[in-house]
């Protein structure tokens, strides 16, 4: 097995050991992940929040056991759902767009009216 010296990542004091290893020890190697972590939640809370948000607000308008519901836009907007935050889309059979929220979906229906669909659930 080959063994190199090198710096660690994180302390960047010399250590020798296998060449695939970046930290001198687990303790650097926690604080490193633990550190790394930190940073991505501070970036990422606001938009978390604000699909959380989103998810809340298709939970509400399609009732807990609700699969399917065609809703007024504007239902939506009285509640400040944020329309540009999904967590993915595809375009239907049809060559609509989908946005997904979540276990949710909603599509563009009409000019007044969404489709909201729950994913998980059986019609
Ligand atoms: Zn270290």
């Amino acid at each position: 097995m080959e063994t190199k010296e090198r710096l660690c990542k994180l302390c960047k004091t010399n250590f020798t050991g296998k060449q695939s290893k970046i930290f001198c020890s687990d303790s650097c190697k926690s604080k490193y992940h633990f550190r790394l972590n930190t940073v991505t939640q501070e970036a990422t809370i606001n938009i978390d929040t604000i699909l959380h948000r989103n998810r809340s607000i298709l939970l509400e308008l399609l009732g807990k056991n609700g699969v399917q519901k065609k809703i007024e836009r504007s239902h939506l907007d009285k509640k400040k759902f944020h329309w540009h935050f999904i967590t993915g889309y595809h375009l239907n059979s049809q060559n609509k767009m989908v946005h997904y929220v979540y276990d949710f979906s909603w599509m563009i229906f009409s000019d007044q009216e969404v489709l909201l669909k729950r994913l998980n659930k059986k019609l």
